[in-house]
């Protein structure tokens, strides 16, 4: 009765309808249900969850209730699927045949923010960036208004190790709490995570559920400035308010990666519904009905050029999860 299912067992194929199983009398879910609080969805629809608006569907998606409920589902779900976490989907391309296994989204009930001492604070993963920099502000904790330009959520900066404007992650956080794969929940201090340029040693399946940031005294109207000067910056140089997935490449060591692309002559370049940005080259923009195959292949285009014409190996740093279109289940 209790025995996990495969995903798309008992998934109806109701004109292809995402259905949303109820918490009671499920059936196909990933995990025996009783107990379970938080929403489970089989061929959830995750392109309303992502920035680009691409993508096909997750086999399930799990929004947890609160911390008691993830780690009950994780201690319970079928070890053989794989588990994805998702933050504002704002670094990722969900590839169009969709994402094996569950993607687990953490909503509200993970967005506290706590003052901890004078200079600390406690984030919920799925707390947004400019949360965080607010709160920092309002405690006259500075440091932490790079956070305010970078539209995710702490989750996916502590993976990432977001930054902007000459800061990241590495230089304010101070440990994370993660649920590990196995259902285990365990504090881990930053220097464990070994920090490079836009990435973390955080394992594949392990989900963060919080984490710590440290500042140091300011004044907050000093700390308000710093926030207006980058959101100005920000709005004048990236398209911020376009279907995109934010940098596209990480800048290879002595080199940006926006200069190549555009030196590349890629600027505005369409493929599909696929566009470069002409406002900022390392931008990838959906004009309104690209797939997400369009995308990685305009990215793999530049990335081609740019490797034949500089011989400069361009890495990508948005996400792409997920399998093609037509691929086997
Ligand atoms: C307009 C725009 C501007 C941007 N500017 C910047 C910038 O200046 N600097 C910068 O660093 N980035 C920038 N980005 C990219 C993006 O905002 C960051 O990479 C951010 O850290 C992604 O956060 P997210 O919560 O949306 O993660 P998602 O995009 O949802 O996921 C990204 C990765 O993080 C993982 N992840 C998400 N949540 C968790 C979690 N709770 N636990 C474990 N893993 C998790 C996902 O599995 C995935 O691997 C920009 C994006 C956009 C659209």
């Amino acid at each position: 009765m209790n025995q996990p299912i495969q995903p798309g067992e008992g998934a109806p194929s109701d004109n292809g309808r995402a259905p949303t199983c109820a918490v009671e009398g499920a059936v196909g879910a990933p995990v025996p249900l009783d107990g379970i609080r938080g929403a489970i969805t089989g061929r959830a629809n995750l392109a309303k969850h992502v920035w680009f608006k691409t993508g096909g569907p997750a086999d399930w998606l799990f929004e947890p209730a609160d911390l008691d409920d993830l780690v009950l589902f994780m201690e319970r779900v079928d070890r053989s699927l794989p588990v994805m976490a998702l933050g504002l989907g704002s670094n990722l391309i969900i590839r169009d045949g969709g994402v094996p296994g569950v993607v687990v989204r953490l909503g509200k009930a993970f967005a506290d923010v706590a003052l901890e001492g004078e200079t600390q604070l406690v984030c919920g993963a799925g707390a947004s960036g400019i949360l965080v920099a607010s709160s920092a502000r309002d405690a006259g904790i500075a440091g932490l208004e790079f956070l305010r330009g970078i539209p995710g959520t702490v989750g996916g900066f502590v993976r990432m190790n977001g930054g902007a404007y000459g800061r990241e992650v590495a230089d304010i956080l101070v440990d994370c709490q993660l649920l590990m794969a196995d259902g285990d929940l365990i504090r881990v201090p930053a220097a464990d995570l070994r920090y490079t340029y836009r990435h973390s040693a955080l394992e594949d399946g392990a989900i963060v559920v919080s984490a710590r940031f440290r500042g140091e005294p300011g004044d907050p109207a000093e700390i308000g400035a710093e926030m207006d000067r980058i959101a100005q910056a920000r709005e004048a140089s990236q398209p911020l308010r376009t279907k995109t997935g934010g940098s596209t490449f990480k800048n290879p060591e002595g080199h940006k990666a926006w200069e190549l692309v555009d030196q590349a002559g890629f600027r505005g370049h369409r493929h599909g519904g696929a566009q470069v940005s002409e406002k900022h080259t390392n931008f990838l923009i959906n004009t309104g009905n690209a797939t997400s195959a369009e995308l990685e292949e305009l990215g793999e285009m530049i990335r081609d050029k740019v490797f034949a014409e500089t011989g400069v190996c361009l890495e990508w740093e948005i996400q792409r999860v997920g399998r093609p279109e037509g691929a086997k289940r």
